[in-house]
């Protein structure tokens, strides 16, 4: 899950990281009244789930109340559109206004899961900012990285040695660095974070450390234990599909850019069966795994989570049944195509326990379901049944 820039930096001013001034504001006349509050002089910043804002006209400076009215006034319900977003954007409901900083120096600081080491590990850069994207792309060795044993936490030495890293040298920048990066690891560890980012994190020309850019990704399955982050959630930011799914328990479904709904039983198997999509030459809409079910209508709400996707050609379903059984995803199928108007070819895969008795009802059904025989069968029927050519 994730949150609004101004959700993660009152997360991180709770564990002592210095964050500029500010509030959130919904109208303009709020963002006036804030601005004046704040003397005058601020940046208004839209507040959606994706990075990019700056380059996509979401962050403007404002020298008086009066300018922050009205560059509020041209942020709140504007469709922002960054590189994060997608061409269709995002539709803008809040902004931040915040005191403005002097920047001397725009750095960069992060720590995620490292999914090599299965460790934390803390990033830092001096050359933070908006073309943290190129840096890392171009020249990587500009990046700095420690991993974190979450055994001992975060020790002193590695804040020195990533603060000199970055050229923060002086035994006040250091003294700065090191109770700003314990604050963001703290906020990352004791939130069950995937990933806490401030970028740029600023060097004032009064000489103080600040994060003016703030981001963080929660591990949705440590949720149930962080009723304060949930509570955080806002829907309007997410995938309508992901929600939906989701309203259905089916936690699993990740929205993709192609246009075969695939339907599968088991992460691993569910990842295969993307592989497999692509190495038949197509594209998959989505990744779902419904998981050990046993249970017909959680099928077919998986179908119409699909079916709602107007990307989706054809639907594949790939079920290799183990708990789960084969009868009860194809009564699903049968269900689904009772219910709702199944006009795109479906093409279905199954193996495993029951398959005898999920082969006579649907054979019974009379149902117009495309057979694979197996993965790759499958999958090259779907990707042509996609394309329009009748398998
Ligand atoms: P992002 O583009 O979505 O990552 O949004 P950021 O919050 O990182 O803002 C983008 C850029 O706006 C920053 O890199 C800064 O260069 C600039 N910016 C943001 N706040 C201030 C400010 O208070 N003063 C000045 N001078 N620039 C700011
Ligand atoms: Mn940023």
């Amino acid at each position: 899950m994730k949150i609004h820039e101004y959700q993660a930096k009152a997360l991180l001013a709770q564990f002592g990281v210095p964050v500029p001034k500010g509030r959130v504001a919904t109208t303009p006349a709020e963002a006036r009244q804030i601005a004046a509050e704040l003397g005058g002089k601020v940046v208004v910043k839209a507040q959606i789930h994706a990075g990019g804002r700056g380059k996509g006209g979401g962050v403007k400076l404002a020298n008086t109340p009066e300018e922050a009215e009205r560059a509020a006034a041209q942020i709140i319900g504007m469709q922002l559109v960054t590189h994060q977003t997608g061409p269709q954007g995002q539709k803008v409901k809040s902004v931040l206004v915040e005191e403005q900083s002097a920047i001397e120096r725009e750095l960069y600081l992060s720590v995620l899961v490292d999914s090599t080491s299965g460790e934390p590990v803390m990033m830092a850069s001096a050359a933070g900012g908006m073309e943290i994207e190129e840096v890392a792309a171009t020249t990587p060795e500009k990046i700095i990285r420690i991993n974190v044993d979450p055994a001992t936490g975060f020790l002193p030495y590695m804040a020195r040695q990533l603060a000199f890293g970055i050229g923060l040298e002086t035994r006040e920048l250091l003294g700065q660095a090191q109770k700003l990066m314990q604050g963001l690891y703290e906020a990352f560890a004791a939130k069950d974070a995937s990933l806490a980012e401030i970028n740029p994190l600023v060097l004032t020309a009064d000489g103080r450390l600040l994060a003016l850019d703030a981001k963080f990704n929660f591990d949705d399955n440590a949720l149930f234990r962080h009723p304060d982050i949930a509570a955080l959630r806002d829907i309007d930011e997410e995938d309508p599909l992901e929600v939906q799914a989701k309203s259905h328990g089916i936690d699993n479904y990740i929205k993709l850019d192609g246009n075969i709904g695939c339907i599968v039983n088991g992460a691993g198997l569910a990842m295969a069966t993307m592989d497999t999509i692509k190495l038949a030459g197509g594209e998959p809409a989505n990744f779902l795994d419904i998981g050990t079910v046993n249970n017909v209508e959680r099928v077919t709400n998986a179908i119409k989570v699909i079916l709602d996707d107007p990307a989706v050609k054809a639907i594949f379903i790939n079920i290799f049944g183990g708990m789960a059984r084969v009868d009860v995803i194809a009564q699903g199928i049968i269900e689904a195509y009772r219910t709702f108007n199944i006009t795109l070819p479906v093409v279905a895969r199954l193996e495993g326990t029951n398959l005898e008795e999920g082969e006579r009802l649907l054979k019974e059904s009379g149902l117009p379901i495309i057979r694979g025989t197996d993965l790759y069968d499958g999958a090259r029927r779907a990707v042509e049944a996609a394309a329009g050519k009748v398998a």
